[in-house]
């Protein structure tokens, strides 16, 4: 007993003693050249080690895609503790090694071009910067778990904004628990508009660099909506400070989740239209329920996060599917949206499912596993050949939700599931997997969901709609009016063919991905013009489109058909039971006559 203390003694000071310090200084003396300055320090290394190595994260969290950060390093040099040079080498496309001899230090200098602009991964100019560390800051594989601190230096008059914690009596010095922590706070450096309140009892920011028609009260009103709302669905907020970060401009869009912020994009002049004002806080509503869904509950494939390659999962249509699916049901739930919104837009999203060639090629899980080189390179061919695990994943987080409800007799939801994951799945442990989903599934449903995760997560069957919607008292019914098919999307001001759906009459007539609309039966024509000439159309009717392909000018006939995918109605039924009027009413918020009322 007393031996295995004194050995526990003996490693215990043995690991204190191999615990560096880790410093990390960050300066933009002429942000105008987009280079980033950094200093990076390791002090009280062991003597033992000849080498030390450092690493650059080759993507970060939220895009699972290899942006390979260590393209834009320049300038690299190494020092000992005293300033002496340490020579070093690339031993792999983002790995330094330094030579670092019998040194208990070393420092390491580099620059960063950062203008990679609406990424969420570094960017600067003249008006400010954004920093994701993973893109920034270099680290030793062995120190990941060993504090750390950040020194900033920001330029002329402009100040930090951040999840990170102040140093003590510091403004731009920051801690940070880990190297991971760290990474997953980025930092807006600029002189953005910091607004600070309280929300579920907590301190928030929202942080705005760049300048639009935001109407901030509101904004901030309306935000504290969400974060009330979350936190009564979930039980707690699982921070202690809460940064949302917003760059206001015609540039960005979109949004990325971190562990204490989020890093949104928006373009300036859409906060007073109450529908871009809407997309907005759907934005907002998104990235903020990622604080649990994949911040807090995370799929064991990014658990922990493996900085040098690609991290495989077949989650992501848990991690982004499910919570665009709560998307709107939280803004519901914060009285920012209504139930009738969300019911006007189910037919279109039958209509959408239905019509995508690349549901029946690609299973949902196949899609979240492949993100690396499929969803996030933007393929032309997705449309045919992917299922998208965001909207896929949307419809079988709605289909998982009506079929619990129905199999629990209205007991349970969807909503208990992830509450369940929440306590079982802790943001440190070794993370879930599809299966272990499908037990918390199968467990508030009653009975085993296996039957439907093989048919529509592992397999590509087509998902009955009709069927679902009727445990809540819909029926969903195709439109009486057929409606013609010409089968690609034109936009653009220069209108181009994008959105080529394989099987279409487009698809069959010879058009390609690309072709440069000249003339419509003749007549020049315009991208919207043109969507609306087809709209008027009838099956049978055929048009000449005439292209300029490469360098050549070429013309097509195509000949519409009727839409094999016909519009959908969703109503109510005449006559519910009261199961499937009771489900109607804990799942839309309202009830059965339409009143809201607070859902389960
Ligand atoms: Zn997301």
């Amino acid at each position: 007993m007393m031996k295995k203390f004194l050995l526990l003694l003996f490693v215990s000071a043995t690991a204190l003693a191999q615990t560096p310090t880790v410093k990390y200084k960050l300066g933009m003396p002429q942000p105008w050249t987009h280079l980033l300055e950094v200093e990076v320090s390791y002090a009280g290394l062991p003597r033992s080690a000849e080498t030390f190595d450092l690493l650059l994260p080759v993507w970060r969290s939220g895009r699972y895609v290899i942006f390979d950060f260590a393209g834009d390093v320049q300038e690299f040099s190494s020092q000992n503790g005293s300033g002496s040079a340490l020579a070093w080498e690339k031993t792999d496309k983002t790995t330094w090694r330094v030579q670092k001899g019998s040194s208990t230090t070393v420092v390491a200098n580099y620059k960063v071009y950062a203008n990679e602009i609406n990424q969420r991964t570094k960017e600067m100019d003249d008006q400010g910067a954004f920093v994701d560390g993973s893109a920034v800051f270099m680290y030793a594989d062995k120190y990941r778990n060993v504090p750390l601190t950040l020194e900033v230096k920001p330029y002329g008059d402009w100040h930090v904004t951040t999840g990170l914690e102040n140093a003590k009596g510091s403004k731009n010095t920051f801690t940070s628990p880990t190297y991971d922590y760290f990474i997953d706070c980025p930092l807006f450096v600029g002189n953005q508009l910091d607004i600070n309140f309280d929300a579920g009892g907590k301190p928030h920011v929202l942080s705005i660099m760049g300048e639009g028609n935001c109407d901030t009260g509101k904004m901030v009103r309306d935000i504290t909506k969400l974060v009330e709302a979350n936190k009564k669905f979930w039980g707690s907020l699982p921070y202690e400070r809460y940064v949302f970060m917003l760059q206001v401009s015609s540039q960005h869009g979109g949004g990325t989740e971190h562990i204490n912020s989020t890093a949104m994009g928006t373009r300036p002049w859409g906060f007073v239209n109450p529908n871009s004002y809407n997309g907005f806080l759907g934005l907002v509503s998104h990235e903020y329920f990622h604080t649990w869904n994949v911040k807090q509950i995370r799929p064991k494939g990014i658990s922990p996060y493996d900085w040098t390659k690609e991290n495989y999962t077949k989650e992501l249509w848990v991690a982004e599917g499910t919570t665009s699916y709560y998307t709107s049901r939280m803004m519901i739930r914060a009285g920012l949206s209504t139930s009738s919104r969300y019911i006007d837009q189910l037919p279109g999203q039958i209509q959408g499912d239905r019509q995508k060639p690349g549901n029946s090629i690609q299973s949902t899980a196949e899609s979240s596993f492949d993100a690396w080189i499929k969803y996030w390179k933007g393929k032309e061919q997705s449309y045919n050949a992917e299922a998208d695990y965001y909207d896929r994943g949307s419809d079988l987080s709605l289909f998982l939700d009506l079929e619990i409800r129905h199999r629990s007799k209205n007991k349970a939801s969807l909503d208990e599931v992830m509450k369940a994951m929440y306590n079982r799945f802790p943001w440190n442990g070794s993370g879930y997997t599809v299966d272990d989903f499908r037990k918390i599934c199968d467990e508030f449903a009653g009975s085993s969901l296996k039957q439907f995760f093989d048919d529509h997560v592992y397999g590509t069957k087509p998902l009955e709609w009709e069927k679902v919607f009727l445990y809540s008292g819909l029926e969903a019914k195709p439109r009486d009016e057929q409606r013609a098919w010409f089968g690609a999307a034109v936009r653009g001001d220069q209108p181009r063919i994008r959105n080529l759906a394989a099987g279409s009459p487009a698809y069959h007539a010879g058009l390609d991905i690309g072709d440069e609309i000249i003339a419509m039966n003749g007549y020049r024509i315009s991208a919207n013009d043109f969507t609306t000439r087809i709209g008027e159309m009838k099956a049978g009717d055929v048009v000449k489109i005439t292209v300029m392909r490469s360098d050549k000018l070429r013309e097509f006939s195509v000949t519409l058909v009727n839409n094999p995918v016909p519009g959908y109605t969703v109503t109510k039924i005449s006559d519910p039971s009261s199961l499937q009027k009771a489900i109607y009413e804990s799942w839309t918020m309202t009830t059965w006559d339409g009143e809201k009322r607070n859902g389960r």
